[in-house]
C-alpha cells in the first residue's frame, strides 16, 4: 500500500531523512517511535506530500507521488491526516466541520455528507456535538471531531502525528480508544505516538527511527520485549 525507498530530506543543510524505507501493507497499523527531531513528522508529511522528499520515491497504492505528472489533490482525498493540533475551523460547526471537504470536492451530497457526519461522530462518541461550535468541546473532543472530519472523505489510509500528545491525560484515552476501534475494523494506519501501551496492544509493526534513519522494526514483541539495536534500547529504557 505504502511504499517508500530510499527517501531522503534535506531543509538546507540540514539532512533530516537519510534514505528512509518504509512499507505499509493494507490492513496494516505501523506505529512510528523515536527521540525528538529524529524526522518522524517530516515523514509522515512526505508522504501526503505536505514535504517535498529531496530524493527517493513513495508510492501510494502503486501511485508514484513524487512523479509531477500525479494529481496531488486526487492522491491526498485518499490520505487521511491527523495532527497534534486539532485544526477545526473555529467559525463553523463540528457538521460543518465533518461535511466541508467531501462536499466541496463533490465526493458526496451534502445530505450523503450530512448523514455520513451524523454516523461519524456516533463512531468517535459525539453523537449530541453536531451542532457544537469547537470552542466549546474539550480537547480530546476536538481531536475525535478531527478524526471524524478525516474519516469523511473515505480514505484508505490514516496518518496520526501524535495525536493524543496535545492532550491532557484524562482525555487521552478516548482518543486512543477511537484509534483502536479504527484499527480493528481494519484501517490502514500510521501511528507517530509516545503512547507505548497503544503500540503494544495495537501495532502490527513498530518501526524506530533515530537521526533520521529507521534503525529497527519489527513486530511490538520483538521491539519492546527483545530489541537489538542500541539506540532502540536506550530510547525504551527512558520512555518505558
Ligand atoms: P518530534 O518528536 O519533536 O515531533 P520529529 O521526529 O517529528 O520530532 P521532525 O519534526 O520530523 O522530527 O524534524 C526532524 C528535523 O527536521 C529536525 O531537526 C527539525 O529541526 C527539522 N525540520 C523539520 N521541519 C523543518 C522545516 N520546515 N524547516 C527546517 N527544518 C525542519
Ligand atoms: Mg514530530
Amino acid at each position: 500500500k505504502v511504499n517508500v525507498k530510499d527517501l531522503n530530506k534535506n531543509y538546507g543543510n540540514n539532512h533530516v531523512l537519510k534514505g528512509i524505507d518504509f512499507q505499509v501493507k493494507s490492513n496494516e497499523v505501523v506505529v512510528v517511535i523515536g527521540p525528538s527531531g529524529s524526522g518522524k513528522s517530516t515523514l509522515l508529511r512526505c508522504l501526503n506530500k505536505l514535504e517535498d522528499p529531496s530524493s527517493g520515491s513513495i508510492q501510494i497504492d502503486g501511485v508514484d507521488i513524487s512523479d509531477p505528472k500525479v494529481n496531488i489533490d486526487q492522491a491526498r482525498e485518499n490520505i487521511g491526516m491527523v495532527f497534534q493540533h486539532f485544526n477545526l475551523f473555529a467559525n463553523l460547526t463540528v457538521g460543518e466541520n465533518i461535511t466541508l471537504a467531501p462536499t466541496q470536492l463533490h465526493k458526496k451530497t451534502l445530505e450523503e455528507a450530512q448523514k455520513d457526519a451524523r454516523a461519524l461522530l456516533e463512531t468517535v462518541g459525539l453523537t449530541d456535538k453536531y451542532d457544537a461550535l469547537p470552542a466549546s468541546l474539550s480537547g480530546g473532543q476536538k481531536q475525535r471531531v478531527a478524526i471524524a472530519r478525516a474519516l469523511a472523505m473515505n480514505p484508505d489510509i490514516m496518518l496520526f502525528d501524535e495525536p493524543t500528545s496535545a492532550l491532557d491525560p484524562e482525555m487521552v484515552g478516548d482518543v486512543l480508544e477511537v484509534m483502536k476501534s479504527l484499527a480493528k475494523d481494519g484501517m490502514t494506519m500510521v501511528v507517530v505516538t509516545h503512547e507505548m501501551g497503544f503500540a503494544k496492544e495495537v501495532a502490527d509493526r513498530v518501526v524506530f527511527m533515530a537521526d533520521g534513519k529507521v534503525m529497527e522494526e519489527g513486530t511490538p514483541e520483538q521491539m519492546f520485549d527483545d530489541p537489538q539495536n542500541e539506540r532502540t534500547k536506550a530510547f525504551l529504557k527512558k520512555v518505558i
